[in-house]
């Protein structure tokens, strides 16, 4: 008889958002193909679970995704986690699904949370329709093929992006998006969560100095875009504000807000005075 390989989700964050079907997954196989054993060592203290791991992640995934193959085909059950959320989404796991369906080994799905769609729930943006775009390339010109391939999207779209990467990516969303709605997901799951939702030149601003945590964000496609890009004096204000606390004179902060928002200048310059 030849055993199961298990693909778990587990928590983004906090712990308690693991399942029953999961904690017991992990109780009972035979071993584990974790993406850092460290981090899942964590996982299995909480839930006070001893179990052989094996490391399976980007830079060895072949030749050990040969050898858990076999411990499965040996009869052994096997549970594959990542770090956090669901495996192959942004994390190691579909060619190890795809070596064990090419040696005709069963494979059981034990679905858990995901950074991906619990931001896209908690945004409120369109979720009929939505693409998953992952992690933009660190490679300018790869980033911004992909970027340009998504300019006349119309499914709201969802990308993962690190803390550091975060000011540049959002400027590169200006150029290719221009200034739409954008929702900040920031440390799902965790004390500091946060949900954001503000224009891509408000966001410039916010993060300019930099970010921390984890996020997710998510773009409403062209079409919906199209809808909410009106702006109301308040927002035109607000955005030069951001400009006059970054240190630039009011009437340059109007004037930059008014290229921006479509509202006239001297209309900003009364209010911001
Ligand atoms: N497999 C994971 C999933 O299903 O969501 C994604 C792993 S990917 C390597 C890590 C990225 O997911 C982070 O850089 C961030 O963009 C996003 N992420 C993970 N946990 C998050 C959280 N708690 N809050 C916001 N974003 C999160």
């Amino acid at each position: 008889m030849t055993g199961t390989l298990f693909i778990v989700g587990t928590p983004i964050g906090n712990l308690e958002d693991i399942t029953l079907r999961a904690v017991r997954t992990l109780r009972e196989v035979d071993f584990i193909a974790a993406e850092d054993t460290r981090v899942t060592a964590k996982l299995l203290n909480h839930f006070a679970i001893k179990k052989p791991m094996i490391s399976y992640f980007e830079h060895n995934k072949k030749q050990r995704g040969e050898l858990i193959c076999d411990k499965i085909l040996d009869g052994q059950n096997c549970a594959l986690v990542s770090d956090a959320g669901m495996p192959s989404i942004s994390d190691p796991g579909e060619e190890l699904v795809r070596q064990c369906r090419e040696h005709n080994i069963d494979i059981r799905v034990v679905p858990g949370p995901s950074a991906s769609i619990s931001a896209l729930c908690l945004s409120g943006f369109p979720a009929g329709r939505f693409t998953f775009e992952g992690f933009l390339s660190m490679n300018k010109k790869n980033r911004l093929k992909h970027l340009d391939s998504l300019k006349n999207e119309s499914r709201t779209m969802l990308f993962y992006e690190s803390p550091h990467k975060l000011p540049g990516t959002l400027k590169d969303f200006y150029e290719c998006f221009g200034d739409r709605n954008i929702a900040i997901a920031r440390e799902l799951t965790k004390i500091h969560e946060e949900l954001k939702i503000m224009k891509i030149s408000t966001a410039i601003q916010a993060y300019s100095d930099g970010a921390k945590g984890e996020f997710v964000i998510i773009i409403p496609g062209k079409e919906h875009s199209e809808e909410e890009a009106s702006y109301t004096p308040e927002d035109a204000v607000d955005l030069a504000l951001s400009y006059v606390e970054s240190g630039e004179s009011k009437s340059e902060s109007a004037k930059k807000a008014s290229k921006i928002t479509g509202i006239k200048k001297s209309d900003i310059y009364k209010m911001l005075i």
